[in-house]
């Protein structure tokens, strides 16, 4: 694993380590005062008191030495014999020539008695005393002590010369530095181990929380850390629980309020598309994909200009300072149609508090129908007063010239009086489809709804037309070809009625004289269908969806010439739309037309009151 931590960098060695060296350092120094101490002590303790056994023995010498008689060497031998404990390895004592008189070694007394002395320490009879190197270089303490006569004079009658074992001093120093020594390295190696457990016991719990930590930082709250005992660190485990668990709450919360988010932008009606500062997308919901006809993975991350098409009339820059709504067209292919889609795009900056902005929010509506609809007004207005304008600019000039004067002549009086009537009518019949449009818009006019036999009803309108004939000056024959089934559909039969008289006489306007009218009346699955067909002059293929639109007319002289308004289709449409039925028309132009007309129809087996 990356961040293992190795043993030599961990705390846990570093506090052992410490440990371990303050350990040491403290035994070293005290080690080293101690062993100083020691050895100074003992070593004066030895000199002093092998100086003063020196200084009694030498007193105890010039006694015997003094007295001159002839058995002086052996009492001086006897005497050295008798004072040569372990601790001393060489002893003379020799006259005042130097002559050696005795000797504490007993082997080697026969070699050195008698002759004069090697050692020149002694010549010069004075106090020495001091440590130095023997042939097997060793450590002895030498002492050099006069010999003096008892008597008044304190005359120097020779020397004692004391080589003294002094190593077997230090060798006791060594021997209690050395368990010092060991006795620290095994309290060092405990202290190591108890510093060990107590830096591992600070550790764990460490070590706990930064595995702990790390799994937080994978989202995973699921795990605590272990709370041992009342010290700082369970302290600061407990803190690292309550913390972790804000953490998971504020995590939730956040995870709630962007789900939030997500389901409000997911099912708004509205398209929603967030930016960064450099107009790239973050954000874009289904609607704003629908309506760009993108996929997510198109578009996020894209710049939102070309998304909108906006790179040629618009800088990220000038959206941000004018902030203005924006009309978009797009021209949208489908199944082989273009069809013109207008979007309205509001763009809105995100700023922070401290005024940095940090990305933009646009909302895209799909304003094509609205637009239509304006539009629509705006044509339906325009064509209103055009409509009106033209009938009465003419009954105004037909009544100028009668008050000019026309009034007078008998014979063009009543025919000016007559198309002005006409022309009245005309508008008034106008103004009547349109009120009755402007209801069914609104809605305000409701079906009178009830159950008729529609063979009966088309029959009914159509012997009316038959009975008109004769009356018309154009001729025109009607054909029936009614199914033998009797339909029953539940329609407002005056509306119904104005629908069949409509395309009745359009049949006839359009058609020339003695034309032949044929009306087939049959039922598919849930439908009745109507269609009544003429041999007139037929619609050219570009005009056939727009002759339901009001005000339309193939050729606007001639339908005007027929009385026409140009809302019977219009209006027809509505009422076919009310009674949830459809109205269409098939037509080929300069042979005749048909149009059509459905009403849903559930045909009824049983009897009627069952
Ligand atoms: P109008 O009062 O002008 O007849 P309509 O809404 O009834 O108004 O008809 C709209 C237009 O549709 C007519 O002006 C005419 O050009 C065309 N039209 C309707 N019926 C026929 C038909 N049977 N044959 C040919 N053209 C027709």
């Amino acid at each position: 694993m990356k961040n293992k931590v190795r043993f030599y960098r961990s705390v846990n060695f570093k506090i052992a380590f410490s440990f371990i060296l303050i350990l040491l350092i403290s035994i070293e120094i005290i080690g080293a005062y101690f062993i100083r101490g020691l050895e100074k002590s003992t070593i004066n303790t030895f000199t002093r008191d092998m100086n003063s056994r020196v200084a009694n023995l030498a007193t105890t010498l010039g006694t015997t030495m003094s007295e001159n008689n002839e058995s002086e060497a052996e009492t001086v031998q006897r005497l050295l014999e008798n004072n040569s404990p372990s601790d001393i390895k060489q002893m003379w004592v020799v006259d005042d020539k130097g002559i050696v008189l005795a000797t504490g070694d007993v082997t080697d007394r026969d070699s050195i008695v008698g002759k004069k002395n090697e050692y020149s320490d002694v010549d010069d009879f004075t106090v020495k005393q001091y440590i130095a190197l023997d042939d097997n270089g060793q450590r002895v303490y030498i002492n050099v002590q006069p010999i003096q006569s008892p008597s008044g004079d304190s005359a120097v009658i020779g020397a004692l010369y004391v080589q003294s074992d002094i190593e077997q001093k230090y060798g006791d120093i060594a021997n209690t530095a050395l368990i010092f020594f060991t006795a620290s390295m095994i309290a060092g190696v405990i202290s190591m181990v108890i510093a060990l457990l107590v830096a591992r016991s600070i550790t764990k719990p460490i070590e706990e929380m930064r595995k702990q930590a790390m799994k937080i930082a994978q989202g995973d709250y699921s795990d605590k850390v272990e709370i041992r005992g009342h010290d700082e660190l369970s302290q600061l485990a407990e803190t690292f629980n309550k913390l972790s668990d804000r953490i998971e709450d504020a995590q939730d919360t956040m995870e709630a309020e962007r789900n939030r988010l997500d389901s409000v932008l997911t099912h708004m009606t509205d398209g929603v598309i967030a930016t960064d500062r450099r107009g790239k997308v973050i954000t874009i919901n289904e609607t704003a994909l629908s309506l760009l006809d993108v996929t997510s993975e198109e578009a996020i991350g894209q710049s939102i200009l070309p998304l909108l098409d906006l790179e040629e009339r618009y800088t990220l820059r000038k959206l941000l300072e004018t902030q203005e709504e924006i009309l978009i067209d797009r021209d949208n292919e489908s199944g082989g149609e273009v069809e013109t889609q207008i979007l309205r795009a509001d763009f809105a900056m995100i700023r922070r508090d401290s005024g940095f902005i940090s990305g933009l929010v646009v909302v895209v509506h799909d304003v094509t129908e609205q637009e239509k609809t304006a539009e629509e007004r705006r044509q339906f207005v325009s064509n209103v007063s055009h409509e009106l304008r033209t009938p009465l600019t003419s009954v105004r000039s037909y009544i100028e010239a009668l008050d000019e004067g026309a009034w007078r002549d008998e014979e063009i009086a009543p025919q000016f009086i007559s198309v002005t009537l006409g022309e009245t009518d005309r508008m008034i019949r106008m103004i009547n489809d349109l009120l009755n449009l402007s209801r069914m818009d609104s809605g305000a006019q409701k079906l009178e709804l009830e159950f008729v036999n529609f063979n009966e009803l088309v029959d009914y309108v159509l012997d009316r037309f038959d009975m008109m004939v004769t009356s018309q000056e154009k001729k025109y024959v009607i054909e029936r070809d009614f199914t033998e089934r009797e339909l029953w559909v539940e329609v407002d039969t005056d509306k119904i009625m104005q629908v069949i008289d409509n395309i009745m006489n359009n049949a006839i306007k359009y058609s020339p004289d003695g034309g032949k009218i044929t009306a087939h009346l049959m039922e598919t699955h849930n439908n009745v269908v109507l269609s009544i067909t003429d041999e007139g002059l037929g619609i050219p293929k570009k005009d056939l969806d727009k002759v339901f639109e009001r005000f339309y007319r193939v050729d606007k002289a001639r339908a005007r010439q027929q009385g026409g308004t140009g809302l019977g289709l219009a209006i027809s449409k509505e009422v076919m739309k009310a009674h949830k039925g459809q109205i269409w028309v098939e037509s080929v132009e300069g042979k005749g037309s048909t149009f059509s007309i459905s009403l849903p129809y559930e045909p009824y087996e049983g009897e009627w009151w069952d």
